[in-house]
């Protein structure tokens, strides 16, 4: 990606640094070939779950392009079935490393319905979703260590795949209510963003 913006630079960290956190046992090189594959923009989704990724000489590669499968839980790569198959049976290549990466990104590119709540409360507090179908992250930060009287900032996102309007009840400081919010939509790397 030669010509990336600001924009797709962020996604791009975002989705490796998913990457990181699926798999933290894995060394740099593994993540770096990765990106590499990512970068040349050599993968292509064939079905739901396939995936054709273009081999590189440069990272080893014997064959033209490889195919990466998703099924049961696992994903599968063509390279398995090549000479050197049996001793990778049980590794993941870097072509499903690729394809991981790929797959995050487009993820953080789709569109989400959401909203953010911040409450500054101090002592307990509460805070409820009464939709099943919402997604909610919560957040906390302390304002104060203080152990008498502690001081939180909170902070919940809402999201669901779908336009919706949610009821919500909650408890800060001396205010108990319920209230309506609209989830409105934006798309899921702006969520990230927002939850760092
Ligand atoms: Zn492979």
């Amino acid at each position: 990606m030669g010509g990336a913006t600001e924009t797709e630079k962020t996604i791009e960290k975002i989705a490796i640094e998913k990457l990181r956190r699926k798999f933290p046992n894995k060394a740099n090189s593994w993540i770096r070939r990765a990106i590499t594959r990512f970068r040349e923009n050599t993968i292509r989704q064939l079905n739901e779950n396939t995936w054709i990724v273009d081999g590189d000489p440069k990272l080893g590669d014997k064959y033209l392009n490889y195919i990466v499968h998703f099924k049961d839980g696992r994903y599968h790569c063509s390279c398995f079935e090549s000479s050197w198959g049996p001793r990778r049976k049980n590794e993941l290549c870097t072509h499903i490393a690729a394809v991981i990466l790929h797959r995050e990104y487009s993820k953080l590119l789709q569109p989400i319905y959401a909203a953010i709540i911040n409450m500054e409360c101090e002592g307990d507090y509460h805070f409820e979703v009464l939709d099943k179908e919402v997604k909610v992250i919560k957040q906390v930060k302390a304002l104060s260590s203080d152990a008498v009287e502690p001081r939180y900032r909170v902070t919940y996102v809402l999201m669901s795949n779908d336009p919706r309007t949610v009821k919500v009840r909650y408890a800060c400081k001396d205010e108990a209510n319920e209230r309506e919010v609209v989830l409105s939509k934006t798309m899921r790397y702006m969520v990230e963003l927002l939850m760092r």
